[in-house]
């Protein structure tokens, strides 16, 4: 087929996003990457979960005249794919283990006919004799490669027998090749790239910003009626809680159970049976909650996920955001809610111990990245986004806690502060922030008799304010430098600072935290749909999918029932207008909507509002067309530039020598020294190995350097050169400096 000049074929795209699935215009990079496509240039797709990956290639099989093999991992996704395909009209199909024998033959029948457009495979399928001996048989246009971090060993998910897809590549030398994953690292898109030998180097990074997760962090103190409070504001709406460990799932699964929530437990320690239904359930909205452990998730699809609650801290920044990323799917808001305590760092602490030592450096630097997630006072987006190497520069996103806090005038907290801190001096500096707070609010606890603290004159000075406000006030002494927190044991120490408070000669201005309530009120969505129609729609579908066999999603998502519920269309042209709602959807099931909704109209007396009018797709121009004609590297809507410091961390990360980066990107020793320092401080990791053999001083004078860091610590550069006396050059002690960071395994605590 020839597809030069393809400015028609996008166009058809522009008209296939409308009539066959019932979406209005394209998401970030989703139309380059279609052209890209429709050119037959190979493409590898880099976007967040719930980006819109499969719409990339799905436009583009629907206009290749012959077949779009798609390799996928997982039997769940691919049945939920080909599920959703159906019932847009799409022809696909899908080969795996757990069709029967009948079932096969007629998918092959089908494929025969030359009737089907994507054809689903697990990977072990592709390379059974007979699929290749049924592929040798057909024109196949298009390579697509789900999940496509599977083929690197960087990736955290490695399976061996993708590695072999290359050599279906070299049996279908005309078909394009698209590769899609959400995982973003240099070297796992280095290794997809490679190892299915790209024809040219065409890739899209869309922003990992999902604009619509509004993100929270709060200080855990009753987990338990903190979850439940916080699930009052979603009675009917489904979302997952992530705990640590089965026990505390089963515990929490058991409890929410006995308060009536519709609920179910998941992890690896149920039956795979058990485990199928739970997850099935689910999906079809027949419960409400899964409780669950980082086992749960990666088989689903459900895009009307509205909550996510870590009762648990997560491992680490990457596991957080594939977690939260589950949520909001369909682009509608989603409210994810982080609980947080030290004490759950120890757990995270110990499990770090029992790795190897250069596990447990790793480890030790992903705990400090998600800790600078947790305890920062700006936007949470900051630290969350820039850790995958993008920049970040909006100074507000009104979607996270630290944004929407009231800016309230920062007011004088001294005595507070002096209450606090001399409760943490009277006990000794040996205690953390729960016993310290027990002791101000006078608590009887077993801890404070044994110490006899009831004893002390701090015992019980702090009744006005809540645990909670305590905890509050207590991180904001720390943040401003009155006391350290002890990182393995939680014990709070005062720094010399404290005494000037206690002096008076320092005041402390903060903020008191406001009421638990008032955080979990959310801004809903701004539709102000009718909640009775909805819930009458709702019913159908569900009783639709049940028929079917299908999750309630697959027959319309929430957002199509939404506008439903808001627009009240009464014909088919106001229907088709909707979200969701395409040509092959309406001929299904148009008229039962309709039927509902106008019934609801006449009977509570309402009108049809009018919807702006979709007009139809404009042609593209031939400046657009020439535009998109020659992507290297294109980011989102939002262009996202990276800044240097991640280019040289990333190029230093890939095995690019120190030297070389100088050469490459025309700077002195010390500004790559200074890159790497802000990179390695952002959470990403860097190679150790050069930094030791680029310094030229003697064995010993090393060794010194490095214990003058150890014992004055890693925040500056000066204290460290004047503690030597001035005799060690600058540079010297930036290139020890940064080898210690990037080694030493309590490194950064000092930032942290
Ligand atoms: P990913 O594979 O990247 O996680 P999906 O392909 O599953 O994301 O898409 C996520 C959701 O967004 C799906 O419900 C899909 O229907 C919807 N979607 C994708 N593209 C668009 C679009 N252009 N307009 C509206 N919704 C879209
Ligand atoms: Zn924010």
């Amino acid at each position: 087929m020839k597809i030069e000049g393809s400015a028609p074929l996008i166009n058809q795209a522009q008209g296939i996003l409308k009539k066959t699935f019932g979406f209005d215009c394209f998401r970030p990079l989703q139309k380059e990457i279609i052209h890209n496509i429709l050119k037959k240039n190979d493409t590898l797709v880099i976007m967040p979960t719930g980006g819109g990956k499969s719409l990339c290639y799905q436009v583009p099989a629907i206009i290749f005249q012959g077949l779009t093999i798609v390799v996928s991992p997982l039997i769940s996704l691919m049945k939920d794919q080909v599920e959703q395909l159906r019932e847009n009209g799409v022809k696909a199909v899908s080969l795996n283990s757990s069709l029967s024998y009948e079932q096969y033959r007629n998918t092959v029948a089908g494929i025969m006919k030359k009737e089907v457009k994507l054809l689903y495979l697990a990977p072990e399928t592709l390379f059974k004799e007979k699929t290749l001996a049924l592929l040798s048989s057909l024109k196949v246009d298009c390579l697509t490669i789900d999940e496509a971090h599977c083929i690197s060993e960087w990736g955290h998910d490695f399976r061996p027998e993708y590695r072999k897809i290359i050599e279906i590549r070299h049996k279908i030398p005309s078909a394009v090749c698209i590769a899609l994953t959400a995982t973003a690292t240099p070297q796992v898109r280095k290794d997809i790239k490679d190892i299915l030998s790209f024809n040219q180097a065409n890739e899209f990074i869309a922003s990992f910003n999902r604009e619509n997760l509004f993100l929270q962090v709060l200080p855990k103190d009753d987990p338990f009626s903190q979850s439940l409070q916080f699930l009052k504001k979603f009675p009917n709406q489904s979302g997952i809680i992530y705990c640590f460990s089965r026990k505390q799932v089963d515990e929490l699964y058991q409890a929410l159970q006995d308060e009536g929530f519709s609920v179910r437990p998941y992890h690896a320690g149920l039956s795979e049976k058990e485990r199928t239904q739970n997850q099935e359930l689910f999906i079809r909205d027949d419960v409400q909650i899964i409780v669950a452990t980082i086992a749960f998730g990666m088989g689903i699809n459900k895009p009307n996920i509205r909550f996510i609650i870590h009762y648990d801290l997560p491992k680490n920044i990457e596991t957080y955001y594939q977690e939260i990323g589950r949520a909001g799917r369909d682009g509608l808001k989603a409210h994810c809610l982080l609980l947080f305590s030290y004490g759950d760092i120890q757990k995270i602490k110990y499990f770090i111990t029992q790795k190897s030592e250069q596990e447990q450096r790793v480890a030790n630097l992903h705990l400090s990245a998600l800790l600078r997630f947790i305890e920062t006072d700006t936007c949470r987006r900051l630290p969350l986004i820039t850790y995958f190497g993008e920049d970040y520069a909006v100074p507000k996103c009104n979607a996270c806690d630290n944004c929407l806090e009231e800016k309230k005038e920062l007011i004088d907290i001294t005595i507070p502060a002096q209450k606090f801190l001399s409760c943490v001096k009277r006990t000794g500096e040996r205690f953390g922030t729960n016993h310290i707070i027990d002791v101000l609010r006078g608590s009887q606890s077993q801890k404070i008799l044994k110490f006899n603290h009831q004893k002390l004159s701090t015992y019980g000075i702090g009744k006005d304010f809540s645990k909670k406000q305590w905890f509050h006030l207590s991180r904001q002494f720390i943040q401003r430098g009155l006391m350290t927190q002890d990182m393995e044991f939680g014990s709070l120490k005062l720094t010399p600072k404290a005494y000037e408070v206690f002096k008076g000669t320092e005041k402390v201005l903060g903020k008191i935290e406001q009421k638990q309530e008032e955080y979990f009120q959310r801004k809903e969505d701004s539709f102000e749909y009718d909640q009775g129609l909805f819930h009458l729609l709702r019913g159908k579908r569900k009783e639709l999918a049940d028929s079917a066999n299908v999750p309630p999603y697959v027959v319309f998502p929430d957002k199509t029932l939404i506008e439903m519920a808001f627009f009240f269309p009464q014909s088919k042209g106001s229907l088709l207008n909707l979200y969701g709602v395409g040509l092959a959807k309406f001929e299904k099931y148009g008229n039962i909507f309709l039927n509902i909704i106008k019934q609801y109209c006449q009977e509570h007396h309402l009108q049809e509002k009018p919807r702006r009018m979709i007009s139809r797709p404009r042609p593209m121009t031939q400046e657009q067309s020439n535009r998109l004609a020659n992507p290297s590297i294109i980011n989102s809507s939002k262009p996202v530039s990276k800044r240097k410091h991640v280019l040289v961390g990333e190029a230093y990360y890939e095995g690019a020598s120190i030297e070389g980066i100088m050469t490459k990107f025309g700077i002195k020793l010390d500004t790559v020294l200074n890159h790497l320092s802000k990179y390695l401080q952002e959470g990403h990791q860097i190679r150790s190995d050069e930094l030791l053999k680029l310094s030229t001083l003697p064995a010993e004078q090393k060794n010194l350097v490095l214990k003058t860091i150890d014992q004055i610590g890693t925040g500056f550069l000066k204290p460290i050169f004047e503690a030597l006396k001035g005799e060690i050059d600058y540079t010297e002690i930036k290139i020890l400096h940064l080898y210690y960071l990037s080694t030493h395994r309590e490194m950064m605590k000092d930032e942290v």
